[in-house]
């Protein structure tokens, strides 16, 4: 469950290290790849995403990639995820919650959750065109900035990549179809 470290612009972190932690990391990644397949079937980038508070255990938002239905580029996942769990908690602040990302987030995601001092960040699959959390950029991490998120990356990584595997193959037979 290790994502691949070679090759990578800035260090990156190390995978899950007590086995609790990674038996409950999967537990809610199954969860945001739930949402991810939620988007799937809109014909949306499969993308989802959970908060959870980590004082109960529960998952406090939900989120998945509706930018193309909702026509805005702020639909992401995590924005949807972190405006739910900021209702359902009364606090603009996350402190205290892990979030749970099927892709590694962009640079609008990443400085949310910065902005919104969440503890930590999971994420499935990494994003070689927009990842911030280590692949093109580390913006949870950025010296200077007045808050740093821990990172567990790679976490039902495969799961992930075949589900955006799918949704892109398909996406090409369609686009293929409509031409001929
Ligand atoms: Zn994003």
């Amino acid at each position: 469950m290790t994502g691949d470290a070679g090759n990578r612009k800035t260090e990156r972190p190390a995978v899950c290290t007590d086995e609790d932690t990674a038996a409950a990391d999967r537990k809610y990644m199954r969860e945001a790849l739930r949402q991810a397949g939620k988007a799937y079937a809109l014909g949306e980038v499969p993308i989802g995403c959970v908060v959870v508070d980590n004082a109960t255990g529960r998952i406090v938002g939900r989120g998945y990639n509706r930018r193309n239905t909702d026509k805005t580029t702020v639909s992401h996942a995590e924005i949807t995820a972190i405006k739910k769990a900021s209702k359902r908690l009364g606090d603009w602040r996350l402190e205290g919650c892990t979030i749970y990302i099927t892709l590694e987030p962009c640079p609008m995601c990443a400085g949310a959750i910065v902005q919104a001092r969440i503890d930590r960040c999971v994420y499935a699959a990494p994003s070689d065109k927009a990842g911030c959390a280590g692949t093109v950029l580390n913006l949870l991490r950025q010296p200077g900035f007045n808050h740093m998120v821990e990172i567990t990356y790679g976490v039902s990584e495969d799961e992930s990549k075949a589900l955006l595997q799918r949704f892109f193959k398909e996406l090409r037979v369609t686009l293929k179809r409509e031409k001929e």
